[in-house]
């Protein structure tokens, strides 16, 4: 018999089989999904692959497989192969994603228990390795094995380093000496099912809104069927008792759940919810900070069956788990479910494939729903009879109150401009001033938001609110300090800037950028007795993580903190009543088409975070642009609202649900190559989609146009993805791929997160 191998590395080249001959010792145990070594290349180096067909013989002579190593399913194998389509990326690279991990699997290793270790970390970029590599710079192929297995992993201890890789200490200290690895001492949290003990929790008697909801899902899960809920209802409405109650009837009936949750909110808090309710040995979790040893112990668990329900980030979607009998995944409108970097894989899109296998439910759970699931949970209004048809893709089950009767906080909403017209020139208003001070000496804790974003910079004025929005799409344009001009990110149209505001024609247009730094000094010369605690991506680093820096704002009773975007998600603050959103402005510009809805959805969640228990809550949010609808919506809390009017916008402008924006990127060191090569995909693409659906942008200079001496540049496409133009885009690159290529990689991205 002959196996049809795929080569597991990341050359586009490769993307293609090549024959083995089974031996007959291990002709019994291979099958298609099997991860194997075989003789590769001139060499006949020991390479890993993956099974993806069996046949009788083959038309070539070939080489005998070498090991067999870890078996997949058939049904994992056709998932690899959609996503690598789907996505436009090798099968290897979405293979990957479902194999143990950890190599080698033979010697159990015992479990990390010190709190803190040394973990060793890449100290070079990825891509600054692998030119060397590609150099031969680097060249034994033991150190190639650490670095590369360090990048898989993120970080490794060196026990775990000396058994996953077969390689010594001393390796590993050569490439530390040489400049390629540091070691930093990494606090260790504590995995949350060893040693954490909550008391047993009792299923709560539902709402009339929660047995509605409970009921519509119940229902599909006895009928054996695959079906799309939207679980919508403001924080605290009681979404998270209905997950845990779905749960417990699918595990009553023999099958298992999957629960995806945004990373950053897979806190202990969360996490025990789910323990008290269901007990420590039937959850297994998976997420980023786990060592490798305990993510591999996770999995093993998942696929011998021990563990019933995963809880996990992104990536837990590709967890063993059979016979799944419910998906949910809350927060769902949280961009990290979309993966931005090879394979750009969506897990929502990977969680609906699986539930349709399953005969399953799929619920999606928020306060704030992404614009695009909304609208495809509404009932389509037929034009010609003018009759709500009931032909919603998902359906909607609304959670109106919130469960424990707290009431929603206070919003204020505080012109800027008024500020500047009265003489304050201070980065707080008068009224968030007086807020802050107040609640210092009622020693209560207050939460500063800066909603900064990217390297992104835009040009306002302060005197009227106006910025500059590039004419044909409608998006803030960025300023490019270094040609002193203004692009938009989308179309490259371009203008010279302004020093004076077209609208009121005053002078006091400016360039917006401020950063938490410059705030905390500001807190500190207004309120010098104030403690405070910084919270950013400075202040977040391999040391301190992200939960210590809220556990330590939390436990030592610090008056304010001040942070980015990162402290909007999951904490429960019971001592915070006051929450301040410096500007709210600068998320409103950003250069993508959800500046509207993350505007909306951040300002809700911030607005969330005050008053949480007893204690009323006050927000105030500062804005030059106080008649902006997301910062309206906000303040009123009024979900509806807000959609009806984006999705007006968007019909007009044409963007998603009713298009979508493709984005072809470019990346190469050679920067005569990267415009010939782009040039040419443009030719391919213009001959190919149809013109009059297809708005086809030139190429051009991505906004940040090189990263590590890489050119970066782009082609950007507006118009309906579907099945047919995924095939042309795959022929496309199929075909640009044959050309003489040295250098240049291309990535195909449908509504990426991150336009820059
Ligand atoms: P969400 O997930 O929508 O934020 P939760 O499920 O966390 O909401 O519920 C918020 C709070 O209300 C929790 O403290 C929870 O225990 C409580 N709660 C939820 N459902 C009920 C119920 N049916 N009866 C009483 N309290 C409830
Ligand atoms: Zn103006
Ligand atoms: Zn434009």
């Amino acid at each position: 018999m002959v196996a049809e191998v795929i080569i597991n590395r990341g050359a586009k080249k490769l993307n293609r089989t090549f024959d083995y001959n089974i031996p007959k010792e291990i002709e019994e145990l291979i099958l298609v999904g099997s991860k194997v070594l075989v003789p590769f290349g001139n060499g006949g180096k020991l390479t890993e692959g993956f099974v993806v067909g069996i046949k009788e013989k083959s038309e070539f002579e070939v080489k005998d497989i070498a090991k067999l190593e870890e078996n997949l399913t058939d049904k994992q194998i056709a998932l690899a192969k959609w996503m690598a389509k789907r996505y436009f990326c090798n099968v290897s690279d979405c293979i990957k994603l479902m194999l143990t991990p950890g190599t080698r699997n033979k010697n159990k290793e015992k479990r990390i228990q010190d709190k803190k270790i040394n973990t060793v970390f890449l100290k070079k970029s990825i891509e600054e390795i692998e030119l060397e590599i590609q150099n031969e710079k680097i060249k034994s192929d033991k150190q190639k094995r650490i670095l590369n297995f360090i990048k898989d992993n993120e970080g490794a201890t060196i026990p775990e380093i000396e058994m996953f890789t077969d390689c010594s200490r001393a390796i590993v200290n050569t490439l530390i000496k040489n400049g390629y690895l540091e070691i930093v001492e990494k606090k260790i949290e504590r995995n949350p099912l060893l040693g954490r003990d909550c008391e047993k929790s009792y299923k709560l008697q539902l709402t009339e809104e929660q047995k509605e909801a409970f009921k519509s899902v119940e229902k599909v899960i006895n009928e054996e069927k695959y079906k799309q809920f939207l679980l919508y209802g403001v924080t605290g409405s009681g979404k998270t008792e209905v997950y845990l109650q779905l749960i417990e009837k699918v595990l009553k009936i023999g099958k298992n759940a999957i629960v995806l949750v945004p990373e950053i909110s897979l806190t202990p808090q969360m996490l025990d919810r789910f323990i008290s309710r269901f007990g420590k040995d039937e959850i297994a979790i998976l997420h980023s900070k786990l060592s490798i040893g305990e993510r591999h112990d996770e999995w093993e668990r998942i696929r011998e069956k021990k563990a019933k329900i995963v809880i996990g980030a992104r990536s837990a979607i590709f967890a063993p788990i059979e016979n799944i009998g419910i998906i949910i995944i809350d927060e769902e409108h949280d961009n990290s479910y979309k993966s931005e970097t090879n394979p750009r894989y969506n897990a929502k899109e990977i969680a609906k494939i699986l539930a349709k296998e399953n005969n399953a439910p799929l619920v999606l759970g928020s306060a704030t729903p992404d614009i695009v699931t909304f609208y495809n949970s509404q009932n389509l209004i037929d034009e010609s009879e003018e009759k709500k048809i009931n032909r919603a893709k998902i359906q909607l089950l609304e959670l109106t109150k919130r469960a424990n009767n707290s009431s929603l906080p206070k919003v204020e909403i505080i012109d800027l401009k008024q500020e500047l017209a009265n003489g304050n020139r201070s980065m707080l208003s008068v009224e968030l001033y007086n807020s802050i001070e107040e609640n210092l000496k009622q020693k209560r804790q207050t939460i500063l938001f800066l909603n900064r974003r990217g390297y992104s910079t835009f040009i306002m004025c302060r005197n009227c609110g106006y910025t500059v929005k590039c004419p044909n799409c409608n998006i803030s344009m960025t300023y490019h300090s270094y040609e002193r001009r203004l692009k938009c990110h989308y179309c490259g149209h371009e203008e010279k800037i302004v020093n004076i505001c077209p609208e009121c024609h005053s002078d006091k247009i400016r360039y917006f950028g401020t950063g938490t730094q410059k705030l905390e000094q500001e807190i500190h010369k207004q309120f010098p007795n104030a403690s405070t605690i910084r919270m950013d991506i400075d202040t977040v680093t391999k040391k301190n993580s992200h939960e210590e820096i809220l556990n330590k704002f939390r436990n030592d009773n610090i008056d304010i903190l001040i942070g980015t975007q990162m402290v909007v998600k999951g904490h429960h603050f019971p001592n915070v009543t006051l929450v301040g959103v410096i500007a709210a402005d600068s998320s409103l510009n950003i250069d993508d088409y959800r500046a509207n809805e993350r505007t909306f959805q951040i300002l809700t969640q911030v607005a969330g975070r005050a008053g949480r228990e007893n204690l009323p809550g006050k927000v105030v949010i500062q804005t030059y642009n106080p008649d902006n609808f997301s910062i309206i919506c906000a303040q009123k809390q009024n979900y509806n609202m807000f959609y009806e009017t984006e999705i007006e916008l968007r019909k007009q402008l044409k963007y998603p649900p009713f298009c979508d924006i493709i984005l072809i990127g470019f990346n190469s060191y050679n920067e005569i190559e990267i415009k010939n090569i782009s040039n040419k995909m443009y030719q391919y693409l213009v001959q190919r989609l149809n013109n009059e659906q297809f708005k086809i942008f030139r190429p051009m200079p991505c906004p940040i146009d090189k990263i590590q001496n890489r050119y970066r540049w782009r082609i950007i496409i507006k118009g309906k993805m579907t099945e047919e133009v995924n095939g042309i885009l795959n022929a496309c690159l199929k075909e640009i791929y044959q050309e003489n290529i040295k250098d240049t990689r291309i990535s195909i991205d449908v509504n990426p997160n991150n336009m820059s």
